[in-house]
C-alpha cells in the first residue's frame, strides 16, 4: 500500500505550486520531439492546479548533464496540448524570471528551463533546491520516470516545501504495486534485455512473487552456458554463470516455474538485411549469435500469458529495433495485448517496443519509468517518492 499524499490532499488555490514533471521527451536531430507520451502523461495534475486556481511553475530534466538541451519543444508542446501559452524562462536565476513568478496569475503556467544545465540538479546541491523551492509554496512530484534519483529537483526540494505526488506518480505506483504485491494469480513475469547483471536484482525479487518467469533477449546465453550449452558468438557475462546457477535453484526452492527460450534466431552479424536462420538455443555454431526468441518458444510463452492472471513484462526478448530480430518482441507484446490478464510494461525498452508496434493502449498499464519502475520492482525505496509527504 502506498501512503504518500497527493496533490488532491493539500490546498493548492491561489498557491504558487512548483511540479517536477519528467519531460525527458525523445528529440530527433531537428529537435523535433518523437514521443510527446511523456508530455501528454503529465497533463492530468497540470489540468487539476490550472482547475483549482494554482499558479503552476513547471520543472524538469531533458537529457544528460552537459548536453544542455532546451524544453523549449516541450514548453511549445505544452502550450498547444494545454491551449494557453506556457513560456519557457530561461534562467532560473535571473531577476526576469523572479520578475515573471512574482506576478503569476492564478491558472498561469510556466516552464524552468532544464534542470540539469546545470551540475547541481544531479548533486542534490541543497542551494540549488532551495532556489527552485523559493519560487513557490508548495511542490508536487509528478515525474515517476526520475523518481529512483535523489536529486535537487525531486528531493532536495522537499526539505523546503509541503511535498506531495501528483497523479502520474499515484497512478504509477498503484499499477505496480497491485501488480507486483496484490496480482490476481497466476502471476507470470517476462524479463528480458540484454544483461543479467542489470536485471539481477529484479529476478531474485520477482522470484519471491510470481508464479512464473520467463527469460528472454541476450542475458538467456549466460543462462544457456551456465547449464552447459553451446551459445556460439551470443552476448555472455561469463562472470556471472555462478548467478544465473543460483537464479536456476532459487526458482526451484521457491516453486517457480522458471522457462528459459528453447530455440531462437541467429545470424551471424547484428545488422539488418542479415540471412537469419533458427537453431535449438544451446546448439548455435561458432560464428552465430542469438538475436530472438524462435517459433517453439514463442508458442511457450504464448501458452503462459494465455493462463495468466497478471503478466509484467520487462525488457525486450530480442534486438528488437532491428527488423529480422524483431518478431519476438512483436508477438509478447500482441499476446499481452490481446489477453484477459492485467498487463504491466515496466518502462524502458519494453514501453518503446510496445509504442512501436502501436499496442500501447492495449496494455492495462505501460510505465513511463524504465529504471524507476525496475528499482520499484525490486522493492527498492524511491527517493522521490520517500520524501513526499504521508498521509
Ligand atoms: P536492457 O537495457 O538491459 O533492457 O536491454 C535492452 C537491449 O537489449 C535492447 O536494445 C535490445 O536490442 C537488446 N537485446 C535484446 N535481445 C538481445 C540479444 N539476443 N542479443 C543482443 N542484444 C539483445
Amino acid at each position: 500500500m502506498i501512503n504518500k499524499k497527493t496533490v488532491k490532499d493539500i490546498d493548492v488555490s491561489h498557491k504558487k505550486v512548483l511540479v517536477r514533471c519528467d519531460f525527458n521527451v525523445p528529440l530527433d536531430k531537428n529537435g523535433e520531439i518523437t514521443s510527446d507520451k511523456r508530455i501528454v502523461e503529465s497533463l492530468k495534475t497540470i489540468k487539476y492546479l490550472i482547475d483549482n486556481n494554482a499558479k503552476v511553475i513547471l520543472c524538469s530534466h531533458i537529457g544528460k548533464t552537459g548536453k544542455n538541451i532546451s524544453l523549449a519543444p516541450v514548453a511549445k508542446r505544452l502550450s498547444e496540448l494545454l491551449n494557453v501559452n506556457v513560456p519557457l524562462l530561461k534562467d532560473i536565476y535571473s531577476d526576469e524570471t523572479k520578475n515573471v513568478i512574482d506576478n503569476l496569475k492564478e491558472k498561469e503556467v510556466v516552464l524552468l528551463e532544464n534542470t540539469r544545465m546545470t551540475e547541481m540538479e544531479e548533486k542534490n546541491d541543497p542551494e540549488f533546491a532551495k532556489k527552485l523551492a523559493s519560487f513557490a509554496e508548495i511542490f508536487v512530484n509528478d515525474a515517476f520516470g526520475t523518481a529512483h534519483r535523489a536529486h535537487a529537483s525531486t528531493e532536495g526540494v522537499t526539505h523546503y516545501l509541503p511535498s506531495v505526488s501528483g497523479f502520474l506518480i499515484e497512478k504509477e505506483l498503484e499499477a505496480l504495486d497491485n501488480g507486483i504485491n496484490n496480482p490476481k494469480r497466476p502471476l507470470v513475469a517476462i524479463v528480458g534485455g540484454s544483461k543479467v547483471s542489470s536485471k539481477i536484482g529484479v529476478l531474485n525479487a520477482l522470484l519471491d512473487k510470481v508464479d512464473t518467469l520467463m527469460i528472454g533477449g541476450a542475458m538467456t546465453y549466460t543462462f544457456i552456458k551456465a547449464q552447459g550449452g553451446k551459445i556460439g558468438n551470443s552476448l555472455c557475462e561469463d562472470d556471472k554463470l555462478d548467478i544465473a546457477t543460483e537464479v536456476v535453484k532459487k526458482a526451484k526452492d521457491k516453486n517457480v516455474k522458471f522457462i528459459l527460450p528453447v530455440d531462437n534466431v541467429v545470424a551471424d552479424k547484428l545488422e539488418s538485411g542479415v540471412k537469419t536462420h533458427i537453431t535449438k538455443v544451446d546448439e548455435i555454431e561458432d560464428g552465430y549469435m542469438g538475436l530472438d526468441i524462435g517459433p517453439e518458444t514463442i508458442k511457450l510463452f504464448e501458452e503462459e500469458i494465455n493462463k495468466a492472471g497478471t503478466v509484467v513484462w520487462n525488457g525486450p526478448v530480442g534486438v528488437f529495433e532491428i527488423d529480422e530480430f524483431a518478431n519476438g518482441t512483436r508477438k509478447i507484446a500482441e499476446f499481452m495485448a490481446n489477453s484477459n490478464a492485467v498487463t504491466i510494461i515496466g518502462g524502458g525498452d519494453s514501453a518503446a517496443a510496445v509504442e512501436k508496434f502501436g499496442l500501447e493502449d492495449k496494455m492495462s498499464h505501460v510505465s513511463t519509468g524504465g529504471g524507476a519502475s525496475l528499482e520499484f520492482m525490486e522493492g527498492k525505496k524511491l527517493p522521490g517518492i520517500e520524501a513526499l509527504l504521508d498521509k
